[in-house]
């Protein structure tokens, strides 16, 4: 198992030291975390790596996932397209169902001294909760810059009942009637998914998959879901097909919350159909160390969401030093400054043309990969996510208290 102190050669004595000290001040606190599926997605990411290490540091962290049927998940993903901007009409009946999914699971659910409600799904546990206190936080990790009105005015009598809304990014702040606080996501350096690999291990992926490594490598890694644009990227592999060989990567899963995952498949192969330099690989969940040498094994890795709440493949390609083009949308911009730290792009065009100009210059390139690799060394590295964690919990346990380290 990591521990703690694993992280000391990568982050340095001190950062570790000082999660200890702050850990001290909510010792023995249970905090329990609710999200609505265990696999896929980066919330699922995140808090597998991340429960582990609170229990080390002596903070009681759970995580429990609500229960829901596909007609609760046609509705939660028809919220997640509308809160992105998709068109979508969710009708009364659906919004019933939803509370009521979300009655069930309250029910057969005990809350502990923080409840940590991930994203929307889940949000109407809060009905339940049997007192005022500060220790109902929702934890909104997808891209609310602009959602459809009517979702929005359901939910935010909900979120209103919290004590406090966690953003991922400022674009993402919204007028609320609760405290907000911005706490960017994060990933594990140590994990399967990012560790470092070895290079044998790396081409027996690449020699597993048939993918030619004599030609350029371009990879994207997704759930197959029409925000992250799997098919705006075939469309921009063929613009470039046409000047440069090159091989595409298209891998991924599903994730249990996501109904549309088949549907956006059978786009993606039809729109891929009788080309054997497109690799559109359907990956199961628990696929870390096959997705880790994709990423590093790739000439260029490409995040061309329509819509992205953080976007932990971009920082994971980054931190694997790999020059990564993306849609400049929710929270990527915030991993990616333009030309210095990656390439971010709005079109399909646009896409084409730096992928274009990267293979043409890969000392440029290399650079890109290099800045991109300090910038999430220093800003998206799971021990920064715990220390804000701690901060917000210890600030709900102390409100007016100095806390000396
Ligand atoms: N991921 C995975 N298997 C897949 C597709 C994605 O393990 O088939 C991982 C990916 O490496 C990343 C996370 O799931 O760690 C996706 O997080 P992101 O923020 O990029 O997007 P989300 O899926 O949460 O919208």
């Amino acid at each position: 198992m990591i521990k703690l102190e694993d992280y000391i050669p990568v982050v340095g004595k001190s950062v570790v030291e000082e999660l200890f000290m702050l850990a001290k001040h909510i010792e023995g606190k249970k905090i329990q975390n609710i999200n609505s599926t265990a696999v896929g997605g980066g919330v699922a990411e995140i808090l597998t790596r991340m429960i582990p290490l609170l229990n080390q540091m002596g903070v009681q962290a759970r995580w429990d996932v609500i229960k829901g049927n596909e007609k609760f998940f046609v509705v939660t993903k028809k919220f997640h397209n509308g809160l992105h901007g998709v068109p979508v009409s969710v009708s009364d009946e659906e919004y019933q169902w939803f509370l009521e999914v979300n009655r069930e699971n309250a029910e057969q659910m005990q809350f502990d001294d923080v409840v940590f409600v991930h994203d929307p799904q889940p949000i109407g546990l809060v009905e339940k909760r049997q007192q005022l206190g500060k220790n109902w936080i929702w934890r909104c990790h997808i891209d609310f810059s602009k959602p459809d009105k009517n979702i929005w005015r359901f939910l935010e009598q909900y979120i209103s009942r919290y004590d406090a809304a966690v953003f991922s990014a400022p674009a993402f702040a919204r007028r609320l009637s609760i405290p907000q606080v911005l706490i960017a996501p994060s990933i594990d350096p140590l994990s399967d998914k990012n560790k470092e690999l070895e290079q044998s291990y790396i081409d027996s992926i690449f020699e597993q998959y048939k993918i030619d490594r004599s030609m350029p490598v371009v990879t994207q890694i997704s759930r197959f879901d029409y925000l992250k644009d799997p098919v705006g990227v075939i469309k921009a592999y063929k613009l470039v097909k046409k000047h440069t060989d090159l091989q595409l990567v298209l891998a991924g899963g599903g994730a249990t919350d996501d109904p549309e995952g088949p549907a956006i498949m059978k786009q993606v192969m039809d729109e891929a159909a009788g080309d054997k330099n497109i690799h559109v690989l359907f990956l199961p969940p628990g696929s870390d160390l096959e997705i880790n040498a994709l990423q590093r094994g790739s000439t260029i890795v490409l995040q061309k969401s329509l819509k992205e709440g953080f976007g932990l493949t971009v920082s994971e390609a980054l931190w694997k030093g790999k020059p990564t083009i993306a849609g400049a949308v929710g929270g990527i911009p915030l991993q990616i400054a333009h030309k210095y730290s990656g390439i971010l792009t709005h079109s399909i065009e646009g896409t084409a043309h730096w992928i274009k100009q990267l293979i043409n210059e890969p000392e440029f390139a290399q650079r890109l990969g290099v800045n991109g690799k300090e910038h999430i060394k220093n800003n998206f590295l799971i021990t920064r996510h715990i220390k804000d964690y701690l901060l917000l919990f210890v600030s709900l346990f102390h409100e007016g208290d100095v806390i000396t380290l």
